[in-house]
């Protein structure tokens, strides 16, 4: 469902992203971990069509920035942003009109609302929002459309224990409905249930690819390999 090819993207001398390869598929959940600036956020934001890059990125066979693509990708971005002047309420219509959903979507929407503790302040303005219910709307938004490519940017930070809990689980429906998810995090003990697949970056290249079952084969943890990978660069260093 989703594939980069030779995901590189520059700022001035700096390779966020060096020739970044992988594949996502459907009915997986793949994490994408790194330390801070490895280049896990430039490559989600790339992907989601928000960054020029060299490179091929497609979505479900389409290249990325086209419509057919967008059409399947739902993005629930590291920092929220509501819409000052609309309401939750309005957020959903406007995402329905832009997607143009068909008959269903207010059912879908009012469960989403109930799932995340939203559907007693629909009548609220974004700018009224605190950080966490302005996360739960942008996740609301992103789930509306019933995405095929999900991406996440540190979906847990800024959540309450029930939202979090209830992410988890709408993540593992979604996949088990086929969606492929793609979670950037730091947060690893949150994504141990979830992850079917890892790619650890450094330095804006992919250190290590594995799946769970590669790694359940060596009785690592998801944790022991990724200080495994990111100690061994500050080993070399010293
Ligand atoms: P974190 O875990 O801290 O969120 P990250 O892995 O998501 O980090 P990125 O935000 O992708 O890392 O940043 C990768 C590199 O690109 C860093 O060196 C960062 O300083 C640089 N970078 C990111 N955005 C820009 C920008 N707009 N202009 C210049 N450099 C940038």
């Amino acid at each position: 469902m989703l594939k980069t090819e030779g995901l590189t993207k520059k700022y001035g001398s700096l390779k966020a992203n060096d020739d970044i390869c992988f594949e996502v598929a459907a009915g997986e959940i793949a994490v994408l971990l790194g330390p801070n600036g490895a280049g896990k956020s430039t490559a989600i934001k790339a992907i989601a069509g928000l960054l020029r890059f060299q490179g091929k990125i497609e979505i479900g066979g389409y290249p990325n920035k086209s419509v057919q693509a967008k059409r399947l990708l739902g993005y629930i971005p590291e920092i929220p942003t509501a819409y000052d002047l609309l309401t939750i309420d309005e957020h959903m219509q406007f995402i329905a009109r832009a997607y143009s959903l068909g008959d269903g979507w207010e059912n879908r929407a009012q469960e989403l609302l109930n799932r995340l503790e939203l559907a007693d302040k629909t009548k609220k303005l974004g700018k009224e929002l605190s950080k966490g219910m302005q996360q739960k709307l942008s996740i609301c938004c992103a789930l509306l459309s019933e995405p095929k490519l999900l991406l996440v940017d540190e979906p847990m930070v800024g959540l309450d224990p029930h939202a979090i809990k209830e992410l988890k689980k709408i993540l593992l429906e979604e996949r088990a409905k086929g969606t492929a998810i793609l979670i950037s995090t730091h947060l690893l003990d949150s994504v141990e249930d979830l992850w079917d697949k890892t790619f650890i970056l450094m330095d804006g290249k992919i250190a290590v690819t594995r799946t769970k079952a590669e790694l359940m084969n060596t009785g690592e943890s998801l944790e022991q390999l990724f200080f495994e990978i990111t100690e061994k660069k500050d080993e070399a260093a010293s």
